[in-house]
């Protein structure tokens, strides 16, 4: 596990960025937005820190604050909100994520599959018709 010996743990990090993003998008929804939430906290750039939930390894459903335009020029601040996980919580967390992100991967392989499929059954069943079509005008000239 990265960083932070004192067990508070929710001191900005003067190494590395702040623990979000690629490649950990967040497997689910969040339930709240970045900004809806009390009390506010302002970044060095006097802007309401936005709150974010880390899915690294290191720190898989840990939140933390950081600058809202911290990916388009804003500052780097940011800071941990809750202190580490145990360990097991910490594999349990990353275990789901990668599942939950597999099955993601999977069901749009499954979708494009899906849609070839459906193509192949288009271009039979065009086929069909001028078959059909074909037989009935050869039966009509006997
Ligand atoms: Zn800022």
């Amino acid at each position: 596990m990265a960083s932070s010996s004192s067990s508070t743990g929710a001191r900005s990090s003067s190494h590395g960025g702040p623990p979000g993003y690629s490649p950990n998008p967040s497997p689910i929804p969040y339930r709240e937005q970045p900004l809806a939430y009390e009390p506010s906290e302002d970044c060095p750039c006097h802007k309401k820190a936005a709150r974010w939930i880390s899915w690294s390894n290191a720190n898989p459903g840990r939140r933390y604050l950081t600058c809202q335009r911290s990916r388009v020029g804003g500052c780097r601040w940011w800071r941990w909100i809750d202190d580490p996980t145990t360990p097991f919580l910490c594999q349990l967390l990353v275990d789901l994520r990668n599942a939950v992100n597999n099955l993601r991967r999977e069901s749009t392989q499954l979708r494009g599959v899906n849609a070839d499929l459906e193509m192949g059954i288009e271009d039979r069943s065009t086929q069909n018709n001028a078959l059909r079509d074909a037989l009935r005008k050869m039966k009509e000239r006997n």
